[in-house]
Protein backbone atom coordinates (compact mmCIF):
# COMPACT_ATOMS: atom_id res chain seq x y z
CA UNK A 1 0.00 0.00 0.00
CA UNK A 2 2.75 2.52 1.25
CA UNK A 3 4.40 2.33 -2.68
CA UNK A 4 0.95 4.00 -3.92
CA UNK A 5 1.08 6.28 -1.07
CA UNK A 6 4.80 7.56 -2.34
CA UNK A 7 3.44 7.05 -6.21
CA UNK A 8 0.06 9.37 -5.01
CA UNK A 9 3.03 11.97 -3.34
CA UNK A 10 5.05 12.53 -6.34
CA UNK A 11 2.41 13.02 -8.26
CA UNK A 12 0.90 15.84 -6.39
CA UNK A 13 4.63 17.22 -6.52
CA UNK A 14 4.94 17.00 -10.41
CA UNK A 15 1.73 18.23 -10.90
CA UNK A 16 2.34 21.82 -9.78
CA UNK A 17 5.33 24.26 -10.76
CA UNK A 18 5.34 26.19 -7.55
CA UNK A 19 8.24 24.86 -4.88
CA UNK A 20 6.42 25.93 -2.21
CA UNK A 21 4.06 23.67 -2.77
CA UNK A 22 5.84 21.21 -3.70
CA UNK A 23 7.52 21.74 -0.06
CA UNK A 24 3.94 21.57 1.62
CA UNK A 25 3.03 18.52 -0.03
CA UNK A 26 6.25 16.46 0.58
CA UNK A 27 6.23 17.69 4.70
CA UNK A 28 2.91 16.91 4.86
CA UNK A 29 3.41 13.39 3.44
CA UNK A 30 6.97 12.71 5.59
CA UNK A 31 5.01 13.77 9.03
CA UNK A 32 2.61 11.00 8.31
CA UNK A 33 4.39 8.08 7.95
CA UNK A 34 5.84 6.02 10.94
CA UNK A 35 9.25 6.26 11.96
CA UNK A 36 9.94 3.01 9.57
CA UNK A 37 8.99 4.50 6.41
CA UNK A 38 9.77 8.19 7.17
CA UNK A 39 13.51 7.12 6.32
CA UNK A 40 12.59 5.01 3.44
CA UNK A 41 10.58 7.63 1.51
CA UNK A 42 12.77 10.52 2.24
CA UNK A 43 15.97 8.61 0.65
CA UNK A 44 13.52 7.43 -2.72
CA UNK A 45 12.26 11.34 -2.81
CA UNK A 46 15.99 11.93 -3.59
CA UNK A 47 15.70 9.25 -6.59
CA UNK A 48 18.51 6.88 -4.72
CA UNK A 49 17.60 3.33 -3.88
CA UNK A 50 20.74 3.34 -0.86
CA UNK A 51 21.75 6.21 1.03
CA UNK A 52 24.89 7.89 -0.52
CA UNK A 53 27.42 6.70 1.58
CA UNK A 54 26.32 2.99 1.28
CA UNK A 55 28.50 1.35 -1.25
CA UNK A 56 25.86 -0.85 -2.44
CA UNK A 57 24.11 0.27 -5.89
CA UNK A 58 21.42 -1.66 -7.72
CA UNK A 59 22.95 -1.78 -10.85
CA UNK A 60 20.10 -1.23 -13.14
CA UNK A 61 20.36 1.14 -15.69
CA UNK A 62 17.89 2.26 -18.29
CA UNK A 63 18.82 -0.51 -20.54
CA UNK A 64 17.92 -3.38 -17.82
CA UNK A 65 14.74 -1.69 -16.56
CA UNK A 66 14.00 -1.26 -20.49
CA UNK A 67 14.05 -4.70 -21.09
CA UNK A 68 12.43 -5.76 -17.95
CA UNK A 69 9.22 -3.44 -19.09
CA UNK A 70 9.35 -4.26 -22.50
CA UNK A 71 9.34 -8.33 -21.15
CA UNK A 72 6.59 -7.58 -18.41
CA UNK A 73 4.51 -5.48 -20.92
CA UNK A 74 4.97 -8.06 -23.89
CA UNK A 75 5.59 -5.67 -26.18
CA UNK A 76 9.26 -5.09 -28.41
CA UNK A 77 11.21 -2.62 -28.36
CA UNK A 78 10.32 -0.87 -31.01
CA UNK A 79 6.82 -0.35 -30.04
CA UNK A 80 8.23 0.75 -26.26
CA UNK A 81 10.73 3.12 -28.12
CA UNK A 82 7.53 4.59 -29.46
CA UNK A 83 5.82 5.54 -26.14
CA UNK A 84 8.89 6.55 -24.36
CA UNK A 85 9.73 9.13 -27.15
CA UNK A 86 5.91 10.35 -25.84
CA UNK A 87 7.40 10.62 -22.52
CA UNK A 88 10.90 11.20 -22.78
CA UNK A 89 11.03 9.33 -19.64
CA UNK A 90 11.02 5.19 -19.49
CA UNK A 91 8.81 5.67 -16.14
CA UNK A 92 6.28 7.50 -17.99
CA UNK A 93 6.60 4.95 -20.27
CA UNK A 94 6.30 1.64 -18.12
CA UNK A 95 2.95 3.44 -16.54
CA UNK A 96 1.33 3.39 -20.04
CA UNK A 97 2.47 -0.12 -21.03
CA UNK A 98 1.69 -1.37 -17.93
CA UNK A 99 -1.47 0.19 -17.57
CA UNK A 100 -3.13 -2.97 -17.14
CA UNK A 101 -1.60 -4.19 -13.73
CA UNK A 102 -3.57 -4.71 -10.88
CA UNK A 103 -2.49 -2.14 -8.50
CA UNK A 104 0.37 -2.14 -5.99
CA UNK A 105 0.33 -4.03 -2.48
CA UNK A 106 3.45 -3.44 -2.19
CA UNK A 107 5.00 -1.56 1.25
CA UNK A 108 8.06 0.51 1.51
CA UNK A 109 9.78 -2.20 3.32
CA UNK A 110 9.09 -4.40 0.51
CA UNK A 111 10.74 -2.33 -1.63
CA UNK A 112 13.79 -1.86 0.41
CA UNK A 113 14.16 -5.79 0.23
CA UNK A 114 13.63 -5.81 -3.19
CA UNK A 115 16.13 -3.01 -4.04
CA UNK A 116 18.88 -5.15 -1.78
CA UNK A 117 18.17 -7.91 -3.95
CA UNK A 118 18.32 -6.68 -6.60
CA UNK A 119 21.47 -5.70 -5.97
CA UNK A 120 22.95 -8.74 -4.47
CA UNK A 121 21.34 -10.27 -7.98
CA UNK A 122 24.62 -11.37 -10.35
CA UNK A 123 24.74 -10.72 -13.68
CA UNK A 124 21.96 -8.82 -15.99
CA UNK A 125 19.91 -11.96 -16.88
CA UNK A 126 19.18 -12.67 -13.03
CA UNK A 127 18.43 -8.67 -12.67
CA UNK A 128 16.06 -8.09 -15.78
CA UNK A 129 13.83 -11.11 -14.30
CA UNK A 130 13.67 -10.32 -10.56
CA UNK A 131 13.09 -6.45 -11.34
CA UNK A 132 10.38 -7.98 -13.90
CA UNK A 133 9.01 -9.28 -11.27
CA UNK A 134 9.39 -6.37 -8.61
CA UNK A 135 7.11 -4.52 -11.09
CA UNK A 136 4.72 -6.70 -11.87
CA UNK A 137 3.73 -6.56 -8.20
CA UNK A 138 4.04 -2.67 -8.30
CA UNK A 139 1.39 -2.01 -10.42
CA UNK A 140 1.32 0.43 -13.01
CA UNK A 141 1.93 3.60 -11.02
CA UNK A 142 4.34 2.12 -8.50
CA UNK A 143 6.66 0.75 -11.51
CA UNK A 144 6.62 4.30 -12.71
CA UNK A 145 8.32 5.43 -9.40
CA UNK A 146 10.53 2.11 -8.97
CA UNK A 147 11.62 2.78 -12.45
CA UNK A 148 12.20 6.73 -11.48
CA UNK A 149 14.12 5.83 -8.65
CA UNK A 150 16.37 2.67 -10.53
CA UNK A 151 16.86 5.68 -13.39
CA UNK A 152 18.46 8.06 -10.93
CA UNK A 153 15.53 10.68 -11.52
CA UNK A 154 12.19 10.99 -10.35
CA UNK A 155 11.60 14.42 -12.85
CA UNK A 156 9.14 15.80 -11.01
CA UNK A 157 11.12 18.73 -10.29
CA UNK A 158 12.41 18.18 -6.62
CA UNK A 159 16.11 18.64 -5.83
CA UNK A 160 17.52 17.04 -2.70
CA UNK A 161 17.54 20.58 -1.08
CA UNK A 162 14.00 20.48 -1.60
CA UNK A 163 13.52 17.23 0.53
CA UNK A 164 15.57 18.73 2.96
CA UNK A 165 13.16 21.90 2.94
CA UNK A 166 10.29 19.68 3.42
CA UNK A 167 11.55 18.01 6.63
CA UNK A 168 12.50 20.82 8.05
CA UNK A 169 8.79 22.19 7.56
CA UNK A 170 7.55 18.94 8.56
CA UNK A 171 9.08 18.92 11.86
CA UNK A 172 9.48 22.79 12.60
CA UNK A 173 12.72 23.03 12.30
CA UNK A 174 15.83 25.32 11.23
CA UNK A 175 16.49 24.27 7.56
CA UNK A 176 19.82 24.70 7.94
CA UNK A 177 20.26 22.15 10.20
CA UNK A 178 18.88 19.50 8.23
CA UNK A 179 21.28 20.82 5.43
CA UNK A 180 23.90 20.53 7.64
CA UNK A 181 22.90 17.14 9.15
CA UNK A 182 22.80 15.83 5.37
CA UNK A 183 25.81 16.91 4.66
CA UNK A 184 27.82 15.51 7.56
CA UNK A 185 25.72 12.20 7.14
CA UNK A 186 25.77 12.10 3.46
CA UNK A 187 22.83 10.29 4.45
CA UNK A 188 19.12 11.66 3.52
CA UNK A 189 17.58 8.80 5.39
CA UNK A 190 19.24 9.08 8.84
CA UNK A 191 19.22 12.85 8.32
CA UNK A 192 15.24 12.46 8.35
CA UNK A 193 15.51 10.06 11.55
CA UNK A 194 16.80 12.88 13.14
CA UNK A 195 14.88 15.31 12.26
CA UNK A 196 11.44 13.99 13.14
CA UNK A 197 13.05 12.59 17.24
CA UNK A 198 14.73 16.50 17.16
CA UNK A 199 17.80 15.40 17.39
CA UNK A 200 19.56 17.03 14.57
CA UNK A 201 22.45 18.34 16.33
CA UNK A 202 23.51 14.60 16.93
CA UNK A 203 24.78 14.61 13.31
CA UNK A 204 28.27 14.27 13.49
CA UNK A 205 31.34 14.34 11.17
CA UNK A 206 32.07 10.37 11.58
CA UNK A 207 35.17 9.16 10.30
CA UNK A 208 34.90 6.29 7.45
CA UNK A 209 32.08 8.26 6.32
CA UNK A 210 32.32 9.67 3.28
CA UNK A 211 31.68 13.54 2.97
CA UNK A 212 30.47 15.33 -0.18
CA UNK A 213 33.35 16.84 -2.05
CA UNK A 214 34.30 20.41 -2.56
CA UNK A 215 33.53 21.31 -6.39
CA UNK A 216 35.45 23.47 -8.55
CA UNK A 217 33.83 25.63 -11.35
CA UNK A 218 35.03 25.92 -15.10
CA UNK A 219 36.93 29.11 -15.70
CA UNK A 220 38.12 29.75 -20.02
CA UNK A 221 41.02 31.45 -19.80
CA UNK A 222 43.82 32.90 -17.36
CA UNK A 223 41.94 36.40 -17.31
CA UNK A 224 38.22 34.57 -16.78
CA UNK A 225 40.11 32.86 -13.90
CA UNK A 226 42.01 35.71 -12.05
CA UNK A 227 39.02 37.77 -12.55
CA UNK A 228 36.83 36.28 -9.41
CA UNK A 229 40.28 37.35 -7.92
CA UNK A 230 41.23 40.55 -7.83
CA UNK A 231 42.89 40.63 -4.77
CA UNK A 232 45.00 37.57 -6.04
CA UNK A 233 44.46 33.58 -5.11
CA UNK A 234 46.52 30.45 -4.34
CA UNK A 235 47.34 28.53 -7.63
CA UNK A 236 47.96 24.60 -7.35
CA UNK A 237 48.78 22.23 -9.70
CA UNK A 238 45.49 20.44 -11.29
CA UNK A 239 46.75 16.60 -10.97
CA UNK A 240 44.83 14.52 -13.79
CA UNK A 241 43.64 11.53 -11.40
CA UNK A 242 41.30 10.00 -9.67
CA UNK A 243 39.62 12.29 -6.52
CA UNK A 244 40.33 11.00 -3.29
CA UNK A 245 39.04 11.57 0.74
CA UNK A 246 41.32 9.86 2.85
CA UNK A 247 39.85 8.89 6.28
CA UNK A 248 42.80 8.11 8.98
CA UNK A 249 40.78 6.87 12.46
CA UNK A 250 43.50 5.41 15.13
CA UNK A 251 45.50 2.40 12.84
CA UNK A 252 41.78 2.32 10.49
CA UNK A 253 42.53 4.10 7.22
CA UNK A 254 40.01 4.54 4.15
CA UNK A 255 39.97 6.05 0.74
CA UNK A 256 36.35 7.38 -1.08
CA UNK A 257 35.60 8.39 -4.33
CA UNK A 258 33.65 11.27 -5.76
CA UNK A 259 30.86 9.03 -5.53
CA UNK A 260 31.12 8.65 -1.99
CA UNK A 261 32.11 4.64 -2.29
CA UNK A 262 34.89 3.52 -1.30
CA UNK A 263 38.50 2.98 -3.23
CA UNK A 264 39.68 -0.39 -3.06
CA UNK A 265 42.00 -0.66 -6.13
CA UNK A 266 45.48 1.40 -3.92
CA UNK A 267 46.55 -0.78 -1.33
CA UNK A 268 50.40 0.58 -1.43
CA UNK A 269 48.69 3.98 -0.05
CA UNK A 270 47.27 2.56 3.05
CA UNK A 271 49.77 2.09 5.41
CA UNK A 272 51.73 5.29 3.82
CA UNK A 273 48.57 7.17 4.97
CA UNK A 274 48.06 5.31 8.18
CA UNK A 275 51.96 6.83 9.15
CA UNK A 276 50.93 10.12 9.22
CA UNK A 277 50.19 11.59 12.49
CA UNK A 278 46.67 11.69 14.17
CA UNK A 279 43.26 11.63 13.08
CA UNK A 280 42.44 13.45 10.00
CA UNK A 281 40.08 13.33 6.78
CA UNK A 282 42.47 14.93 3.77
CA UNK A 283 40.92 15.92 -0.01
CA UNK A 284 43.46 14.76 -3.08
CA UNK A 285 43.79 12.94 -6.11
CA UNK A 286 45.39 9.61 -6.61
CA UNK A 287 47.88 9.88 -9.56
CA UNK A 288 50.16 8.14 -11.84
CA UNK A 289 53.32 8.60 -10.52
CA UNK A 290 56.47 7.54 -11.86
CA UNK A 291 60.55 9.12 -11.37
CA UNK A 292 59.24 12.49 -9.78
CA UNK A 293 56.18 13.06 -13.03
CA UNK A 294 52.85 12.27 -13.46
CA UNK A 295 51.71 9.31 -15.52
CA UNK A 296 49.04 10.04 -18.20
CA UNK A 297 45.42 9.60 -16.75
CA UNK A 298 45.22 6.09 -19.37
CA UNK A 299 47.91 4.72 -17.20
CA UNK A 300 46.24 5.19 -14.47
CA UNK A 301 42.93 3.47 -15.07
CA UNK A 302 44.42 0.35 -15.95
CA UNK A 303 44.37 0.34 -12.00
CA UNK A 304 40.50 1.01 -11.95
CA UNK A 305 38.16 -1.93 -11.22
CA UNK A 306 40.34 -4.39 -9.81
CA UNK A 307 39.42 -5.50 -6.60
CA UNK A 308 42.16 -8.11 -5.87
CA UNK A 309 45.50 -7.02 -4.92
CA UNK A 310 47.61 -7.44 -7.82
CA UNK A 311 51.31 -7.61 -7.23
CA UNK A 312 52.51 -6.26 -10.77
CA UNK A 313 50.44 -3.27 -11.27
CA UNK A 314 51.42 -1.22 -8.49
CA UNK A 315 54.95 -1.86 -9.94
CA UNK A 316 53.91 -0.86 -13.52
CA UNK A 317 51.35 2.07 -13.00
CA UNK A 318 52.61 3.20 -9.15
CA UNK A 319 50.50 6.26 -7.72
CA UNK A 320 51.20 9.15 -5.29
CA UNK A 321 47.96 10.71 -2.97
CA UNK A 322 48.62 14.56 -3.86
CA UNK A 323 46.81 16.05 -0.63
CA UNK A 324 45.30 19.70 -1.08
CA UNK A 325 43.14 19.76 2.11
CA UNK A 326 42.02 18.93 5.59
CA UNK A 327 38.50 18.83 6.22
CA UNK A 328 38.81 17.07 10.00
CA UNK A 329 41.93 16.86 11.84
CA UNK A 330 42.43 16.06 15.86
CA UNK A 331 38.91 16.16 16.62
CA UNK A 332 38.38 19.56 15.08
CA UNK A 333 35.47 19.88 11.72
CA UNK A 334 37.65 22.29 9.54
CA UNK A 335 34.55 23.69 7.13
CA UNK A 336 34.49 26.84 8.61
CA UNK A 337 38.11 27.65 8.61
CA UNK A 338 39.38 29.64 5.60
CA UNK A 339 41.97 27.74 3.41
CA UNK A 340 45.04 29.15 3.94
CA UNK A 341 44.69 28.39 7.58
CA UNK A 342 43.63 24.55 6.83
CA UNK A 343 47.04 24.26 4.30
CA UNK A 344 48.91 25.61 7.85
CA UNK A 345 47.53 22.42 8.89
CA UNK A 346 47.76 20.52 5.87
CA UNK A 347 51.41 21.73 5.71
CA UNK A 348 52.14 20.67 9.50
CA UNK A 349 50.65 17.46 9.29
CA UNK A 350 52.57 16.37 6.39
CA UNK A 351 56.05 17.66 7.85
CA UNK A 352 58.81 16.47 6.18
CA UNK A 353 57.45 13.38 5.04
CA UNK A 354 60.08 12.00 2.52
CA UNK A 355 58.30 9.44 0.84
CA UNK A 356 57.36 10.12 -2.84
CA UNK A 357 53.60 9.22 -2.61
CA UNK A 358 52.52 11.19 -0.46
CA UNK A 359 52.39 14.63 -1.44
CA UNK A 360 51.27 17.89 -0.86
CA UNK A 361 49.46 19.85 -3.92
CA UNK A 362 51.97 22.45 -5.23
CA UNK A 363 50.19 26.26 -4.51
CA UNK A 364 51.78 29.59 -5.21
CA UNK A 365 50.35 32.48 -4.59
CA UNK A 366 49.72 34.67 -7.70
CA UNK A 367 47.47 37.66 -8.95
CA UNK A 368 46.39 38.52 -12.32
CA UNK A 369 45.96 37.33 -15.62
CA UNK A 370 49.81 36.98 -16.35
CA UNK A 371 50.78 34.74 -13.35
CA UNK A 372 48.17 32.70 -14.10
CA UNK A 373 48.76 31.98 -17.76
CA UNK A 374 52.83 31.33 -16.21
CA UNK A 375 51.21 29.24 -13.53
CA UNK A 376 49.29 27.19 -15.97
CA UNK A 377 52.87 26.83 -18.49
CA UNK A 378 54.76 25.96 -15.82
CA UNK A 379 51.89 23.12 -14.56
CA UNK A 380 51.57 21.97 -18.17
CA UNK A 381 55.31 21.18 -18.41
CA UNK A 382 55.23 19.22 -14.93
CA UNK A 383 52.71 17.14 -17.20
CA UNK A 384 49.72 17.92 -15.30
CA UNK A 385 46.42 19.17 -17.01
CA UNK A 386 46.10 22.85 -15.63
CA UNK A 387 45.57 24.60 -12.48
CA UNK A 388 43.05 25.19 -9.76
CA UNK A 389 43.16 28.89 -8.01
CA UNK A 390 41.54 29.30 -4.85
CA UNK A 391 40.07 32.12 -2.20
CA UNK A 392 42.49 32.13 0.45
CA UNK A 393 39.58 32.93 2.92
CA UNK A 394 37.39 29.54 1.44
CA UNK A 395 35.52 27.61 3.65
CA UNK A 396 35.14 23.71 2.56
CA UNK A 397 31.85 23.40 0.80
CA UNK A 398 30.64 20.05 0.61
CA UNK A 399 28.96 19.19 -2.05
CA UNK A 400 28.87 22.34 -3.53
CA UNK A 401 30.58 24.04 -6.91
CA UNK A 402 31.26 27.23 -6.27
CA UNK A 403 33.25 30.27 -6.85
CA UNK A 404 35.68 29.69 -4.47
CA UNK A 405 37.62 27.30 -6.88
CA UNK A 406 38.37 27.75 -10.35
CA UNK A 407 39.14 25.09 -12.70
CA UNK A 408 41.52 25.96 -15.45
CA UNK A 409 42.15 23.30 -18.34
CA UNK A 410 44.94 22.71 -20.99
CA UNK A 411 43.28 23.94 -24.20
CA UNK A 412 41.92 20.95 -25.88
CA UNK A 413 42.75 18.97 -28.96
CA UNK A 414 39.58 18.98 -31.38
CA UNK A 415 38.84 16.44 -33.84
CA UNK A 416 36.13 16.46 -37.14
CA UNK A 417 34.50 13.90 -37.23
CA UNK A 418 31.05 12.52 -38.75
CA UNK A 419 27.61 11.46 -37.63
CA UNK A 420 26.68 7.88 -37.93
CA UNK A 421 23.78 7.45 -36.69
CA UNK A 422 21.72 9.56 -34.47
CA UNK A 423 19.23 8.56 -31.10
CA UNK A 424 16.64 9.98 -29.25
CA UNK A 425 17.50 12.71 -26.46
CA UNK A 426 16.29 12.79 -22.73
CA UNK A 427 14.07 14.38 -20.93
CA UNK A 428 13.69 17.52 -22.45
CA UNK A 429 14.86 16.01 -25.72
CA UNK A 430 13.14 13.32 -25.77
CA UNK A 431 11.12 13.94 -29.54
CA UNK A 432 14.14 15.00 -31.31
CA UNK A 433 17.63 13.04 -32.24
CA UNK A 434 20.09 14.41 -30.14
CA UNK A 435 22.56 11.73 -29.54
CA UNK A 436 25.63 11.57 -32.32
CA UNK A 437 27.61 8.94 -32.67
CA UNK A 438 30.42 9.80 -35.16
CA UNK A 439 33.12 8.41 -36.77
CA UNK A 440 36.60 9.48 -38.46
CA UNK A 441 38.24 8.50 -41.58
CA UNK A 442 40.48 4.87 -41.78
CA UNK A 443 41.16 4.77 -45.69
CA UNK A 444 38.00 4.51 -47.39
CA UNK A 445 35.79 3.48 -44.39
CA UNK A 446 34.47 5.66 -41.83
CA UNK A 447 35.43 4.29 -38.29
CA UNK A 448 32.97 5.06 -35.42
CA UNK A 449 35.13 6.46 -32.64
CA UNK A 450 32.82 8.38 -29.76
CA UNK A 451 28.87 9.37 -28.69
CA UNK A 452 27.59 12.43 -27.57
CA UNK A 453 24.89 14.37 -26.39
CA UNK A 454 24.56 17.14 -28.76
CA UNK A 455 26.07 21.01 -27.39
CA UNK A 456 24.38 22.72 -30.32
CA UNK A 457 21.14 25.00 -29.56
CA UNK A 458 17.79 23.77 -29.57
CA UNK A 459 17.09 25.38 -32.77
CA UNK A 460 19.96 23.23 -34.94
CA UNK A 461 19.04 20.38 -32.55
CA UNK A 462 15.56 20.46 -34.32
CA UNK A 463 16.99 21.51 -37.46
CA UNK A 464 19.06 18.31 -37.58
CA UNK A 465 16.49 16.45 -36.54
CA UNK A 466 14.93 17.05 -39.99
CA UNK A 467 17.59 16.39 -42.01
CA UNK A 468 18.84 13.35 -40.33
CA UNK A 469 15.15 11.64 -40.20
CA UNK A 470 14.92 12.62 -44.22
CA UNK A 471 18.63 11.00 -44.65
CA UNK A 472 18.18 7.70 -42.52
CA UNK A 473 19.58 4.45 -43.84
CA UNK A 474 17.66 2.18 -41.21
CA UNK A 475 15.78 3.08 -39.08
CA UNK A 476 15.77 0.90 -35.40
CA UNK A 477 13.36 2.91 -33.53
CA UNK A 478 15.23 4.46 -30.97
CA UNK A 479 18.04 4.63 -32.56
CA UNK A 480 18.88 5.81 -36.59
CA UNK A 481 21.85 4.37 -39.09
CA UNK A 482 22.37 8.16 -41.31
CA UNK A 483 23.95 8.71 -44.02
CA UNK A 484 27.63 10.16 -43.34
CA UNK A 485 27.03 14.03 -44.48
CA UNK A 486 27.23 15.86 -41.19
CA UNK A 487 30.58 16.84 -39.92
CA UNK A 488 31.18 18.34 -36.97
CA UNK A 489 33.85 19.80 -34.86
CA UNK A 490 34.20 17.91 -31.45
CA UNK A 491 36.37 18.36 -28.21
CA UNK A 492 37.24 15.60 -25.14
CA UNK A 493 39.67 15.46 -22.36
CA UNK A 494 41.77 12.35 -23.42
CA UNK A 495 41.68 9.47 -25.89
CA UNK A 496 41.50 5.88 -24.94
CA UNK A 497 41.93 2.71 -26.38
CA UNK A 498 38.39 0.86 -26.57
CA UNK A 499 36.86 -1.63 -28.18
CA UNK A 500 33.23 -0.13 -28.06
CA UNK A 501 33.88 1.35 -31.53
CA UNK A 502 35.06 -0.15 -34.55
CA UNK A 503 38.30 2.51 -34.22
CA UNK A 504 39.92 0.89 -31.40
CA UNK A 505 40.11 4.17 -29.44
CA UNK A 506 36.91 6.21 -27.71
CA UNK A 507 37.21 9.73 -26.30
CA UNK A 508 36.56 10.66 -23.14
CA UNK A 509 34.25 12.89 -22.44
CA UNK A 510 33.43 14.11 -25.90
CA UNK A 511 31.63 17.78 -26.53
CA UNK A 512 30.37 18.79 -29.70
CA UNK A 513 31.25 22.11 -30.12
CA UNK A 514 29.61 22.81 -33.36
CA UNK A 515 28.61 21.73 -36.82
CA UNK A 516 31.30 22.26 -39.81
CA UNK A 517 29.02 22.85 -42.97
CA UNK A 518 31.88 24.13 -44.52
CA UNK A 519 34.05 20.82 -44.72
CA UNK A 520 33.56 17.93 -46.68
CA UNK A 521 33.41 14.03 -45.31
CA UNK A 522 36.25 13.86 -47.02
CA UNK A 523 38.57 16.07 -45.03
CA UNK A 524 37.32 14.91 -41.50
CA UNK A 525 40.50 13.71 -39.27
CA UNK A 526 41.51 10.39 -39.57
CA UNK A 527 42.28 7.49 -37.72
CA UNK A 528 46.27 7.54 -38.00
CA UNK A 529 46.07 11.40 -36.32
CA UNK A 530 43.85 9.58 -33.83
CA UNK A 531 47.05 7.72 -32.92
CA UNK A 532 48.81 10.09 -33.09
CA UNK A 533 47.21 12.42 -30.63
CA UNK A 534 47.00 9.11 -28.77
CA UNK A 535 50.42 8.55 -28.51
CA UNK A 536 51.58 12.03 -27.52
CA UNK A 537 49.66 12.00 -24.19
CA UNK A 538 51.75 9.15 -23.60
CA UNK A 539 54.95 10.32 -22.01
CA UNK A 540 57.81 9.33 -24.24
CA UNK A 541 58.69 6.06 -22.29
CA UNK A 542 55.16 4.89 -22.64
CA UNK A 543 55.18 4.70 -25.87
P1 LIG B 1 36.95 18.52 -13.05
O1 LIG B 1 36.98 17.07 -12.69
O2 LIG B 1 37.52 18.85 -14.36
O3 LIG B 1 35.60 19.13 -12.78
O4 LIG B 1 37.93 19.30 -12.04
C1 LIG B 1 37.81 19.22 -10.67
C2 LIG B 1 38.66 18.09 -10.18
O5 LIG B 1 40.03 18.42 -10.27
C3 LIG B 1 38.49 17.78 -8.73
O6 LIG B 1 37.37 17.00 -8.49
C4 LIG B 1 39.77 17.03 -8.41
O7 LIG B 1 39.58 15.65 -8.68
C5 LIG B 1 40.76 17.55 -9.43
N1 LIG B 1 41.91 18.25 -8.88
C6 LIG B 1 43.18 18.06 -9.30
N2 LIG B 1 44.03 18.84 -8.66
C7 LIG B 1 43.31 19.58 -7.78
C8 LIG B 1 43.66 20.57 -6.82
N3 LIG B 1 44.90 20.99 -6.65
N4 LIG B 1 42.64 21.11 -6.09
C9 LIG B 1 41.36 20.69 -6.26
N5 LIG B 1 41.00 19.75 -7.16
C10 LIG B 1 41.95 19.20 -7.92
Amino acid sequence: MSLERFAAACEAVAATTRKTEKVRIMADYLRSLDEDDRPRAALYLTARAFPQHEERTVAVGGSLAWQAVSRLARIDSERLAEVYRRHGDLGGAAEEVLARLPGSQLSLADVEAAFRTLAQSRGPALKVERLEALLARAGPLGAKYLIKILTGDLRIGLKESLVEEALAQAFAVPRHDVQRANMLLGDIAATARLAAAGKLSEAQLRLMHPVGFMLASPADSAEDLMEAFPGGAWIEDKYDGIRAQAHKGGSEVKLFSRTLDEIVEFHELIPLIRALPGDFILDGEIVGWRDGRPLPFTQLQKRLGRKQPDLWLPLEVPVAFVAFDVIYHQGSVLFDEPWSRRRERLESLFGNTLEPRLQLSRAVWGSGADAAQRALEAALARGNEGIMAKAADAPYTPGRRGRYWLKLKRPMATLDVVVTAVEYGHGKRHGVLSDYTFAVRDGDRLVNIGKAYSGLTDAEIAQMTEYFKQHTIDDQGFRRTVEPSVVLEVAFNNIQRSNRHESGYALRFPRILRLRPDKPVAAIDTLERVAELFKKQARPEDR
